[in-house]
This record gives structure tokens, sequence and C-alpha cells, in this order.
């Protein structure tokens, strides 16, 4: 077993990401993961500089996994058993490192899991256990379990939700949340950078105030989250767009709905709905990054029956 030393910088790292994502959100930058925090007079880095596989030098064991290869993130979830695929470092199962997380393994040790969004953005998911070794495919397969799971005073929350006591079952249940929520930041990410961090409508420029708005609802949770898909709107504007105020049109012009344009409101109304009526959206750089006009007219038809 890991001693206090580590336990406690293990506990104060998660606790370091869970004030981070309270600041930042879901997606925190490399450099700030590579700087780390400070802990009792020294500073703890989060990640490896060059390596999948991190263990600071003032832990015993890893302390964070991080996904190296570029490609589909969907290819890290083994979507039949709910685990999430890490592949060794190298071919050689006996090297350093791949040895040091055989023994978070051995030792059911919590580490922390980031996978690249975007290059240099990464979404932690923690803690997550190492749960089996598999040398065939020079891999390993991890869950990701709940903050309580590491606490031994607290009886999980999730586990009360989904009324289960198996560790597998829940951290089955709990990786695919994890799942859930990579795909949304990967697409967020991926559609406000498109729009250069601003929203289509009325060019706010605050990434904190942006969303990515799916043209037509997200039916499959897995499917690739292309920028074509989705639009960057402000909050305002996509509660609006969620909500039938107006709608883009496959030409991507905005028609506003009369209702809203006959009203008689503040200057929220006047500037934020009524004067964007027929303007042309605000579109990204790339045309294949362009709104599908087929979702767009799919959707117009829903603003017309709704209108
Ligand atoms: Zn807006």
């Amino acid at each position: 077993m890991i001693g206090g030393a580590d336990r406690s910088i293990r506990l104060a790292a998660f606790e370091w990401l869970t004030e981070l994502r309270g600041g930042l959100g879901e997606v925190l930058p490399r450099a700030t993961l590579l700087r780390g925090f400070e802990h009792e007079g020294s500073r703890i880095g989060l990640m490896s500089p060059a390596q999948g596989i991190w263990k600071p030098a003032a832990c015993e064991l890893p302390l964070s996994i991080a996904t190296t290869v570029r490609g589909p993130y969907t290819d890290a979830f083994d979507q039949n058993t709910g685990r999430i695929r890490y592949s060794y470092r190298g071919t050689d199962p006996s090297h350093r490192d791949n040895r040091g997380l055989r023994q978070v393994m051995r030792d059911r040790v919590p580490l922390v899991y980031f996978h690249a969004v975007t290059p240099g953005n990464y979404l932690p998911a923690y803690p997550v256990f190492v749960v089996e070794d598999e040398p065939a495919a020079l891999r390993f397969s991890v869950q990701v379990d709940d903050i309580a799971a590491v606490s031994t005073t607290t009886r999980s929350f999730a586990q009360h939700a989904i009324g289960e006591d198996d560790p597998d079952a829940r951290r089955a249940y709990i990786t695919a949340t994890v799942q859930r929520r990579l795909h949304q930041a990967a697409f967020r990410d991926r559609v406000t950078r498109a729009y250069r961090e601003m929203c289509a409508l009325c060019r706010l420029r605050h990434p904190e105030l942006l969303d990515a708005a799916h043209i037509t609802p997200d039916l499959d949770p897995t499917s690739d989250p292309v920028v074509s898909i989705g639009l960057s709107l402000c909050k305002l504007h996509h509660a609006a767009f969620d909500r039938f105020f107006y709608a883009v049109r496959p030409d991507y012009r905005i028609e506003v709905r009369a209702s809203i344009l006959h009203e008689t409101d503040g200057p929220m109304l006047i500037v934020g709905l009524q004067r964007i009526h027929g303007e042309r959206i605000h579109l990204p750089g790339r045309t294949e990054q362009y709104p599908d006009p087929t979702r767009l007219e799919r959707r117009y038809e829903l603003f017309r029956e709704a209108s």
C-alpha cells in the first residue's frame, strides 16, 4: 500500500482539479496541469511533459495517465465493458511505467485520467482505477469512480443513486457519464473555436458565456462531434434558439418569430432579437464547418410549425 504522504498528495490533487474546474470549466489547459500546485512546500505537477504515465518525484506510484494518441475519442472507450482502454508505454510490458500502473492496479490506488479534447486541452476524470491488465493487447483497462469512493467514511452518492453495491456496475455507469461529458466538451470546444470564440448571432466574445448548440437534437451520443451539426451561440441566443424565438434558415439568414418582432420591450429585446431579423449569421472560416443546410432546413420546418 502507498504511504500517507503519497495518499495526501493524491487527495490534494483531486481537490485542486475540482477547484480549477470551478473556475475554468471542464476542459483544462496543459500548461496549467504541467505547472501543478503547491503541496507542503513542493510543487506537484499533474501531468508528464513528455509521456502518458506520470509519477511525480514525491509520489511512490503514478499519479496520472493522459491520452497521447490523437484519434476519435470513442476509441478509448470499450462500449461493451464500459471501460477506458489505456495503452502500455511502448511494447515492453515490464517498462518501469507499465510496472507502476500494474502496482497501482494491485494496490487499488486512485489516479487521474486526462483525455485530450483538442491538442493541449484536457478533460480530467478522477478518481480512476486500473482494473485489468491485458498484456496480449499491450494495454490496461481503466474505470472511473466517484470521489466519495476514495473516502473511507462516505458511502458514495452514485451508489445510492443507482441502488448498486457492485463496484464494477457502479463504475461502468460513471465511466459512461464521463464519456458523455467528454463528448459534450469536445463538441463545445470544436464549435466555439471554429467560430473564433464568438456568438454566431451577436458576436459576443466571452467564451464563458458561449455554448455549442445542436441544430437538431443529438440522437447519438457517440457520433463524431463535427462542427457542422452545431452553432456557436451565447447563452441568450442558445436558449432563444431552443425555444423557437428565431430560426437560422438554410441560406444562413436569421428569421425571428413574428410575435417577437411585434413585441414592445427594453433594449435586450430590441438589440438582441428584433434587430437580428434578416441578418446573416457569422460563419466559421472553413466552408466544411458551415452549419449543415439539411439540418437547418429540418429545424426551420419545426420553427414554422411552432410559430
Ligand atoms: Zn448572442
